[in-house]
């Protein structure tokens, strides 16, 4: 005869059960803090530190640079920038001049850039087609002018086969595969984002920008520390991604302009003028650039 017993949990089941339990949780807390442990060590090991509080007064500063830039007079970037070359009623052609200047923009003054874009709209190559239908050589001829033209014929013509195969001539929609394009890098896609396609992706952050948010304290020189314990010179890019943290959105196409303008008219690279900026007060490095008084030289 076969008996059929049930077995009640014991005592020492259910303990052992509770164990079982506390043990996955347990190990799932573990797991939990050693994916931040990792995720903490790999920013410690790149060590980027990017400020997400708004600098101090940055209001205040921004709102004086605004006030300076339209008491001052005209700088080059504001009758010879991007925006301004690029300009025309179609909206196609629009784009594709945005894309070559941006591209013709690297290493070469806005004078510079401005007056081979008209000889390039002159010559009906401000087109996709147009420029694909230029030896590499007529075309480093056309734009020997701006710096790394060799490069940039080559860039150029490679960027229009894309864009005739891939998108009809027209430029590519989105910073993703814009910046797939050869040549062009995450600052130029943000500025034919901005102008070309008027989609704010974001900072288009070129020499201007990284320079003067630096010298007014709003991003820190060194943003970094590399693997040998040493600091890393903030990037651009840093200085992009910091930036996008605190500045409003609405703030981020106007700010490239407005700070190329003042870089070219007040805060230049070399010998800042400090004892004619109206942000002398509000700027954490006022006259740390500039030249030396005379009694001081
Ligand atoms: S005070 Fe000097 S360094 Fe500061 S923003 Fe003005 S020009 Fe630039």
């Amino acid at each position: 005869m076969t008996t059929t017993t049930t077995t009640m949990p014991s005592k020492n089941t259910e303990t052992a059960k509770n164990g079982k339990k506390r043990r996955a949780h347990r190990g799932q807390r573990e797991g939990e803090r050693g994916e931040q442990k990792r995720t903490l060590t790999t920013e410690r090991r790149n060590n980027v530190k990017h400020e997400s509080e708004p600098p101090k007064n940055w209001e205040k500063t921004l709102a004086t640079i605004k006030r300076m830039r339209k008491n001052g007079p005209l700088a080059p970037v504001d009758t010879m920038g991007c925006e301004k070359i690029a300009e025309t009623d179609d909206k196609k052609q629009k784009r594709y001049r945005t894309l070559i200047s941006a591209m013709l923009s690297s290493q070469t003054k806005d004078q510079i850039n401005h007056a081979t874009m008209n000889k390039l709209i002159a010559l009906n190559k401000d087109t996709a087609e147009g420029i694909l239908n230029t030896t590499e050589d007529d075309l480093d001829e056309i734009i020997h002018q701006v710096g790394f033209h060799r490069n940039k014929a080559k860039y150029l013509r490679a960027a229009a086969k894309i864009c005739i195969e891939k998108y009809g001539g027209d430029i590519p929609p989105d910073l993703e595969s814009l910046v797939e394009l050869p040549g062009v890098g995450p600052k130029m896609g943000h500025l034919i984002m901005n102008v070309g396609w008027e989609k704010p992706s974001g900072i288009c952050v070129d020499v201007h920008v990284h320079r003067i948010t630096e010298r007014l304290g709003w991003v820190s020189e060194s943003c970094a520390v590399t693997n040998a314990g040493s600091p890393r010179k903030r990037t651009p890019e840093d200085t992009r991604v910091a930036l996008e943290k605190w500045l409003p959105k609405d703030e981020w196409v106007e700010i490239n302009p407005l700070l190329v303008g003042f870089g070219q008219l007040y805060c230049t690279p070399l010998r800042p003028k400090c004892s004619e900026c109206d942000v002398v007060n509000l700027c954490e490095n006022a006259f740390r650039d500039a030249a030396p008084k005379k009694s001081e030289a």
